[in-house]
């Protein structure tokens, strides 16, 4: 018998790697890793282990790769909605954020966040906001996997006054974190009209000095594009064209105004999509021509955007909306089969962070991030296809326990890393403050 530190044996395992569906398989879990793959009476003849479990009404997934948030706004929540989003950003959020943001208000927030992911089956986040090592002390304490985005944005925050301070204090959480085992940066100039293009320059030079993806919304809105244009004559994906920042290290999220100059401009550049379909949607941003972007060659991830502006965490919710929009806007049902949304919102994550090699698929050699998702409920039964099941009919509530590297995060719904109940409390404390601020 060859030993191991983990069994974990389900009725259903979806690898991700492609569309299959193992039926009766066992994961085999060692230094945190997936070491094998088996069925599981091979899996009793070969492997012996302290910790064997059995998930006979579940199926295990990759954990999902949430590639788009904000979770340090995880406590503007539901301040402003039904908003247009420079309306929304200029009226609501940033004035918040000059009034409350600090390391303490991003720490709990991202908290608050973890603890959200967690529930919902998320083992790997991207972020993009400040107070970089507050989020990152959460992620860390949560034991979320994660990318942190050295965020820049030109004008002065409680996090940094100038450029060059967002980018000192950005190359030191660099450093920070350069070797953790989980959490990593990108650089994350937070959009065109934020950002002048000197600074893009800069921060497209450090990018490639210190090998980092570089992380922005790119075409959100149709305001945007028409900005670009009467200030510069050119659309926002030609100016990132032009200083070289379209190619597959750039993680352009949102891209809901395409025009044929621009999907000759992604054709050649295959910069990696983030889709945000919710957030879309609701801030009535647009939709992303998702299926055209996958027929040229192109890398699609999901995200969730902050939950100011969607207003959950929810990758289940979010790849529904993913896969029906998709169905909508090509009028065709057959546009972003179950299996390919559910592959969308983890390996496709996995592959825009440049982790694939890492997370993102159930695959030996690759680190053991997977969920349990109970399938034996009221709402997911009868049961004749796991995968259309888990992408069109459950809940978020359905994911039963969570495992980042191999450990386990949370157990039959409770969470092991984080305390909810302190976490209640302190989110009321901040609602007070910030409820009494906003009066
Ligand atoms: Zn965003």
């Amino acid at each position: 018998m060859k030993q191991a530190d983990q069994i974990i044996h389900a009725r259903w395992v979806i690898p991700c790697e492609d569309l299959s569906i193992l039926e009766n398989h066992a994961l085999i879990i060692e230094k945190g890793k997936i070491i094998d793959l088996l069925p599981s009476p091979e899996a009793e003849k070969t492997y012996s282990a302290p910790l064997i479990e059995h998930f006979s009404t579940h199926a295990l997934t990759p954990g999902f790769v949430n590639t788009h948030t904000h979770i340090g706004m995880n406590l503007f929540r539901g301040l402003a909605d039904d908003l247009a989003l420079m309306d929304w950003l200029n009226h609501h959020i940033w004035p918040a954020e000059r009034a409350w943001v600090s390391h303490e208000l991003v720490y709990d927030a991202s908290l608050l966040a973890a603890a959200e992911m967690i529930r919902g089956g998320t083992t790997c986040f991207n972020e993009m906001f400040f107070f970089l090592q507050a989020t990152a002390q959460a992620a860390d304490q949560a034991g979320l996997r994660g990318k942190i985005g050295i965020t820049v944005i030109d004008f002065p925050t409680a996090w940094a006054k100038s450029m060059d301070e967002y980018l000192d204090k950005g190359l030191g959480f660099y450093e920070e974190y350069k070797n953790h085992e989980r959490l990593g940066c990108t650089m994350a100039p937070h959009a065109i009209y934020t950002v002048a293009e000197n600074t893009l320059t800069k921060i497209q030079r450090f990018a490639e000095k210190y090998r980092l993806r570089i992380n922005m919304h790119v075409q959100e809105t149709a305001d945007e594009v028409r900005q670009s244009l009467a200030q510069t004559q050119k659309r926002p994906l030609r100016r990132l064209q032009d200083i070289g920042m379209v190619t597959p290290d750039l993680i352009a999220v949102h891209m809901t105004q395409i025009d044929e100059e621009d999907l000759e401009i992604v054709r050649q550049g295959k910069p990696q999509v983030v889709h945000c379909p919710e957030s879309n949607m609701k801030l009535a941003s647009g939709s992303s021509p998702v299926q055209t972007f996958r027929s040229l060659g192109l890398n699609v991830a999901l995200g969730t955007d902050g939950a100011a502006s969607n207003n959950d965490l929810d990758m289940i919710g979010e790849m529904r909306a993913a896969a029906f929009l998709a169905k909508l806007s090509t009028q065709n049902p057959q546009t972003l089969s179950a299996g390919e949304t559910l592959q969308m919102a983890t390996l496709n994550g996995a592959k825009a962070l440049g982790l694939e090699q890492i997370t993102g698929s159930l695959r030996v050699g690759k680190a053991a991030d997977f969920i349990a998702i109970q399938l034996d409920e009221i709402e997911t039964q009868p049961l004749y296809h796991p995968v259309s099941q888990i992408v069109y009919a459950t809940s978020r509530q359905q994911v039963s326990d969570v495992w980042v590297a191999g450990k386990r995060l949370m157990k039959n719904r409770e969470l092991l890393t984080l305390d909810e109940r302190e976490l209640l409390r302190k989110t009321k404390e901040w609602q007070q403050k910030i409820k009494v601020n906003q009066a």
